[in-house]
């Protein structure tokens, strides 16, 4: 693949936003070329507008101009969008109508019956409603998802379970980072030395997402997964990375042992195996009693690995374990760029 595609990112001024342009400054085959925000930052250079977090800011990225989320003034027909979730739904669907493919990580078109919602390694054929959605909605343009990031952590740690064994039903207790509610996000005397056992509208897209992903394409739209999930989330004071705790019942029987089998040998879909962003183990499967750690193990495959210890026996559900994926880049970012990797990768994209 030689001419780099001209992306853009909705939302860059965002801690997902930010993600995005880390990501993208060494990708092979996007360019970043256009960043766009709300009008706060508009008309800025991007050094101005951004509190930017991950060290030095590169000079030709801090001297982009911001621009406005409208496809009348963006070039770029591959848009990423990390856009807050009160505006995201409109502007996206403005700008799929326009002809632009959006590749979205905000919640708002997720559970549309004609979205993909994506993970590459579990469910890229979902890809195939698009052709569905180009149908009913009669544009040129796209939007997939990914998922919110609990639910991505979730699924990557036991879809490879799920197609072994069959999941009947999950408890799933998240331990969510700070970076997971955005810039400036929890407020420090909330989030210092403290566990909030809340976050707004979570729980539900855990149990819904989970669902979608793990379900079957059924002629125009997903089959969801039967599968029972009930979630409890809290915000607890680290940077980056979701821990998981996952108790699951099983279909056919299976020991902690049959399950750390199934998760070593996962490799995920075919079809993202070798894509730039796609690690060389979606799953790392963990020992030690003490792991995972956000601190020591959030970067693992550059932080698209989602890593698995503590697989043991469950006295009340049969199977439980510990999952921990880094949340703004294999919950958000990194999952959103794979996702249109895939898109270029089966001809869905056409030329640049
Ligand atoms: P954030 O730090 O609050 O950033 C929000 C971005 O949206 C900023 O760039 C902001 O621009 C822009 N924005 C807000 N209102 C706007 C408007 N009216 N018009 C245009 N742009 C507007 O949030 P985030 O954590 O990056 O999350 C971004 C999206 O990804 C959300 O939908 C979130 O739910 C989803 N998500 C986040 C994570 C995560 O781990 N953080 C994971 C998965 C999904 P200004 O700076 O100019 O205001």
């Amino acid at each position: 693949m030689t001419a780099r595609r001209r992306v853009a990112v909705l939302g860059a001024t965002g801690a997902v936003g930010q993600a995005f342009i880390r990501l993208l400054a060494r990708h092979p085959w996007f360019e970043l070329a256009e960043l766009a925000a709300s009008e706060r930052s508009i008309g800025k250079r991007y050094g101005d507008a951004a509190r930017w977090l991950g060290g030095e800011l590169p000079a030709d990225i801090a001297a982009m101009p911001v621009l406005p989320c409208d496809p009348a003034v963006l070039r770029s027909e591959l848009v990423f969008s990390a856009l807050d979730s009160s505006i995201a739904g409109d502007v996206e669907t403005t700008f799929a109508r326009a002809g632009c493919t959006v590749v979205s990580n905000a919640k708002n078109h997720r559970m549309d019956a004609d979205v993909p919602l994506v993970i590459a390694e579990v469910n890229p054929e979902h890809m195939s409603l698009l052709d569905v959605q180009r149908t009913a909605r009669a544009w040129k343009g796209a939007i997939v998802t990914n998922g919110n990031c609990s639910t991505i952590a979730l699924v990557s740690a036991v879809a490879p379970l799920h197609r072994a064994f069959g999941i009947r039903r999950m408890v799933v207790v998240t331990m969510q980072a700070l970076s997971g509610a955005g810039y400036p996000g929890v407020p420090s005397l909330d989030a210092l030395g403290n566990v909030v056992p809340f976050i707004r509208d979570e729980e539900e897209k855990i149990e819904e997402e989970t669902r979608k992903f793990l379900g079957t394409v059924d002629g125009s739209h997903v089959r969801e997964a039967n599968v029972i999930v009930a979630a409890q989330a809290n915000r607890v004071p680290v940077e980056n990375g979701h821990t998981i705790c996952v108790s699951m019942e099983l279909e056919q029987r299976a020991t902690a042992a049959d399950a750390r089998d199934a998760l070593r040998a996962w490799r995920g879909a075919e079809a993202a195996r070798g894509l730039p962003t796609s690690p060389e183990r979606p799953v790392i499967v963990r020992d030690e009693d003490d792991r995972p750690q956000p601190r020591r193990d959030v970067d693992a495959g550059n932080g698209m690995s989602t890593v698995v210890g503590r697989v043991r026996e469950d006295p009340v559900l049969g199977l439980r374990l510990v999952a921990l994926a880094h949340n703004v880049v294999r919950g958000a970012a990194g999952a959103a760029i794979q996702n249109a990797e895939l898109l270029v990768a089966s001809g869905r994209l056409g030329a640049p």
